[in-house]
């Protein structure tokens, strides 16, 4: 079969290509440029990635080669804060700290302090749609209760 540019892409994924790329290894079959099967979306959100770990550690003044989100690494910061307490705080935010996405999240930057650590974990978070936010737990021990739709604790956690 011969692709001409602008046919679909030859593995079937659905994209119309102006180009080819070469073959992943293990494979013959060359995808367009822009391909959006599993294995060229995961080689570019490991890209992304990447990138990802080089502005965080730009962003917090990190000196020398960029450490990788497995390897510990702490970063001096110096912040202003605007207060908000009690009801002041959306709901939308107590729901997303109190989600296991969260919990599950900051388990893994924790499990980077070393042990003795003064430093606190944080999300470095990088959404779509752009912007980036440190989200730093400074709680000395947690304390927060879920609020559930009505305003009434839903457990303890
Ligand atoms: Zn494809
Ligand atoms: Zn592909």
């Amino acid at each position: 079969m011969s692709w001409r540019p602008y046919d679909p892409c030859p593995c079937d994924c659905g994209v119309i290509g102006w180009k080819l790329q070469r073959a992943l290894s293990g494979e013959t079959l060359a995808h367009v440029v822009g391909c959006n099967c599993i294995r060229h979306r995961n080689k570019r959100n490991r890209k992304t990635g990447k990138r990802g770990e080089y502005n965080r550690h730009k962003r917090l003044g990190g000196q020398g080669p960029t450490p990788n989100d497995e390897q510990p690494n702490t970063y001096p910061l110096w912040v202003t804060t605007q207060d908000k307490k009690g009801n002041q705080v959306p709901v939308s935010f107590t729901s997303f700290v109190t989600s296991a996405w969260y919990e599950h999240a900051m388990g893994q930057a924790k499990k980077k302090l070393a042990i003795g650590s003064e430093a606190h974990a944080a999300l470095y978070l990088e959404p779509q749609g752009g912007g980036a936010w440190l989200l730093v737990d400074i709680a000395p021990k947690k304390k927060l209760k879920a609020i559930g739709p009505l305003g009434h604790e839903v457990g303890n956690r």
